[in-house]
């Protein structure tokens, strides 16, 4: 009774009878007091209460749409990962050649986003981030929370957001945190560093044989947020913090590998290199790689944007292609020429540098000695179908060690053939020709070569002066440095250190030693006829120093040429090392397809050499030594000599080997050229000026093109030029081998640098 409410409730008349009415109402209540129909009641009392509900739910659905779903999503919950920070890569000495710099990535949450401010959004961002207008305004039709802007985006860029989010009372632009990969060198050791896609993964290079322990450890940040996106409480965030990733020490000398670089490339524009030029520089003792390069076809890509096509070649080409197909393949296919570091990658014949192998396998396994003698008729038959030839000449009678020297390619053949296909097949092996060499670097490419059983008498012929087998230049390199350090076949590397956060080292890679493969008297032999061949007289000679090397010329097979005008195709190099008794470098310089005044590796790539270890050897605490003669042609500073007595100026000039012209008439000197603290060849006539107010004399630059030495010298300074000698000092000067151009007008006085090479008689 008690829990029927008021509305229901027949209250009792009390009176003496029972009339009809009173058994009516007691009926009546009593029904109420039913259990049965108090449940009645409340399902009716309950559907009226949900009735209720859904109207007010129905007004707020459809009314309130916008206040309510800002309520909601008010307490999101935001699951982020935090980008580790990637390491960085130095050189041997710390410098920066890689790192990871803070960026921002731009979102919007659309959902967030005032319908009023989507066109101020869009039009801003598009402008501020150069990000189409459309691209950013269809985001606000997407029914989410999340969506990219773009990433990489700079702090100063995100700033200038910031303060128009600030301005016009923004929602729903939000920025996360990310790194971006710098290369501070630009285009320097670019094959060699390789770099990273929009995820920080490292594509190529180090960056991608390494990828493992530079990126890190991705961490976790869950929070709840509301809808500013700021944090609520303290309480609600759980993080599992990233681990920055291990940063690399290489081999590699910033200023080594600035030398190699802007040597080949000068090479590359001075002999017209069709396909891209490569130089590594190596510890002939440990396998360190000091430099390593690629120039030319695309070669001086910048790993800050390398999905910019470098080659105009490539860039020429695209513009007028009409396919979209075709120029897809075509861009896709030029990236990774580009990106293809010749050095692992290309395989090529070594032509008469493998020489030096072959000499070494005939030497250590006494199929020859050093009194054995050769015929060389130029034509050397070597089946009754096959003949085969020397480059250039016929060298008649020679010695083993001439024979190399000479680069013959007839004496060669015989050698081979005393070594015999199964102790060739081994010792090709044993240096390595046959595996890759394991350099920490990817893509290293597979060789291509003739098995013992492969080879008949024309295939061991060739092979023996270093046709018809393909091997990379890094695999050559390291052969050879077997060759000259005492028989060791040692692994390349770039990476010598791994190194945490704060300078701990992780894991270092020692000197790894594969196998001796010569005994250390082979070495000694062979290393000392390669001496022979670096004299004054050759274009790789360098003035103090004592080196040795051989150089190849070899031709392309039909199908790796693709010189349009069906011209021979050739690829010309050159491997040197010092110092000569104590081998600690080498370096190796290919040429791809020079179209030059000839195709010889001598001619073309020793002066590259030269230049190459005349500028890294001092910088690596190699010091020359020179002989009196070179001594002669050193370099010495013009004194201060403004203000002195002409007597006094005399002396002071002659003291240092120099020669003087007085102009003017005056008692003391006034002004001298060249200047004061020039370096001059000793030699060189230094210009003095005596009149208070000196007026300069100026004499035009003769051109010296296909002069001698002793004719150039001549030459020059009857026009009062000094001249400082290059390469070979008994050669001539071809192409624009002077540093500054016939028909310049320059000061009297000026030195004028003259490289002279010599036509060699071998390749
Ligand atoms: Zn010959």
């Amino acid at each position: 009774m008690d829990r029927v409410p008021d509305c229901f409730r027949i209250t009792a008349v009390k009176c003496s009878g029972e009339t009809e009415l009173e058994a009516a109402i007691k009926k009546r209540n009593a029904e109420i007091a039913d259990p049965r129909n108090k449940m009645t009641a409340m399902v009716i009392i309950l559907t009226a209460l949900f009735v209720v509900l859904i109207v007010v739910l129905a007004v707020i659905s459809i009314g309130g749409h916008e206040k309510y779903a800002s309520l909601a999503i008010s307490q999101q919950i935001r699951d982020r990962t935090i980008q580790p920070k990637r390491g960085s890569i130095y050189d041997r000495n710390m410098n920066v050649l890689a790192e990871s710099a803070a960026c921002w990535t731009v979102t919007l949450s659309p959902i967030e986003v005032k319908q009023s401010k989507y066109d101020i959004i869009a039009s801003t961002l598009s402008e501020i981030l150069e990000v189409d207008y459309n691209y950013i305004y269809d985001k606000f039709n997407e029914n989410s929370y999340y969506s990219v802007v773009k990433r990489k985006v700079d702090e100063p860029v995100i700033k200038r957001i910031k303060s128009f989010i600030d301005q016009e009372g923004i929602s729903g632009v939000y920025f996360e945190e990310d790194s971006k990969r710098y290369y501070p060198n630009g285009s320097m050791a670019a094959h060699l560093l390789g770099f990273t896609g929009t995820d920080n993964y490292g594509l190529a290079g180090v960056e991608a044989y390494y990828n493992g322990y530079l990126s890190g450890t991705a961490g976790r940040l869950i929070t709840a947020e509301n809808a500013r996106s700021f944090e609520m409480y303290y309480d609600n965030r759980i993080e599992y913090s990233a681990k920055e990733g291990y940063s690399l020490v290489l081999s590699v000398d910033k200023v080594a590998q600035y030398y190699l670089e802007s040597a080949l490339e000068n090479a590359v524009r001075e002999h017209n290199v069709q396909n891209g030029a490569t130089g590594i520089i190596m510890d002939v003792n440990t396998g360190e790689i000091i430099a390593m390069a690629t120039k030319g076809q695309g070669g001086n890509y910048d790993p800050n944007s390398p999905f910019t096509l470098i080659d105009q070649r490539d860039i020429d080409a695209l513009s007028i292609m009409t396919n979209e197909q075709e120029a897809a393949k075509y861009y896709s296919n030029a990236q990774v020429r580009q990106w293809t570091n010749k050095a692992v990658s290309d395989l090529y014949e070594p032509g008469s540098v493998f020489k030096v192998i072959t000499a070494s396998m005939a030497l250590e396994t006494h199929a020859a000695t050093l009194e054995d003698t050769y015929y060389c008729a130029r034509a050397h038959k070597v089946t009754d179908e096959v003949t085969m030839y020397c480059a250039i000449t016929a060298h008649g009678w020679e010695t083993f060690s001439e024979c190399l020297v000479n680069s013959c390619n007839p004496g060669f053949i015989q050698i081979g053939q005393q070594v015999g296909r199964a102790r060739f097949y081994s010792y090709f092996k044993g240096f390595g020709f046959a595996d890759t060499t394991g350099i920490d670097l990817p893509g290293e490419a597979r060789s291509i070569y003739y098995t013992d059983e492969q080879m008949a008498i024309v295939e061991l012929a060739s092979v023996s002066y270093g046709q018809s087998n393909s091997i990379t230049p890094i695999q050559m390199i390291t052969a050879f440095s077997a060759v000259i350090n005492g028989g060791y076949l040692v692994k390349p590397h770039v990476v010598n250190q791994i190194i945490d956060s704060e300078g701990n080292t992780v894991e270092s890679f020692g000197n790894p030693v594969k196998r001796q493969v010569i005994s250390k008297e082979t070495s000694d032999t062979v290393r000392s006829i390669l001496c022979e061949i670096i004299n004054p007289q050759n274009s790789a000679y360098v003035a103090g120093y004592r080196m040795g090397g051989k150089s190849g010329t070899a031709e392309k097979l039909s199908e790796q040429a693709e010189a349009p005008d069906g011209q021979r195709t050739f690829i010309a190099s050159f491997c040197v090392f010092a110092p000569a008794d104590n081998p600690q470098y080498a370096l190796l310089v290919m040429l791809d397809e020079a179209r030059s005044y000839t195709i010889f590796g001598t001619s073309l790539v020793g002066p590259v050499c030269a230049k190459i270890m005349s500028d890294v050897l001092p910088y690596l605490g190699i010091d020359p030594v020179f002989s009196e003669d070179e001594m002669a042609r050193t370099d010495v500073g013009v004194p201060s000599l403004s203000g002195s007595l002409v007597s006094v100026a005399f002396s002071e000039l002659q003291k240092r080997g120099l020669a003087y012209e007085v102009i003017g008439d005056g008692t003391n000197v006034t002004l001298t050229t060249p200047q004061t603290g020039f370096a001059v060849p000793r030699g060189s006539v230094v210009y003095l000026y005596t009149d208070p107010e000196p007026i300069e004399r100026f004499v035009m630059v003769p051109d010296v093109k296909g002069e001698s030495v002793e004719s150039a010298i001549s030459i020059l300074k009857k026009a009062g030029l000094n001249i400082r000698c290059g390469g070979a000092s008994e050669g001539w000067v071809v192409a624009n081998l002077q540093s500054i151009q016939a028909g310049e007008e320059v000061a009297a006085g000026t030195v004028i640098n003259v490289d002279f090479i010599v036509y060699s008689s071998s390749d």
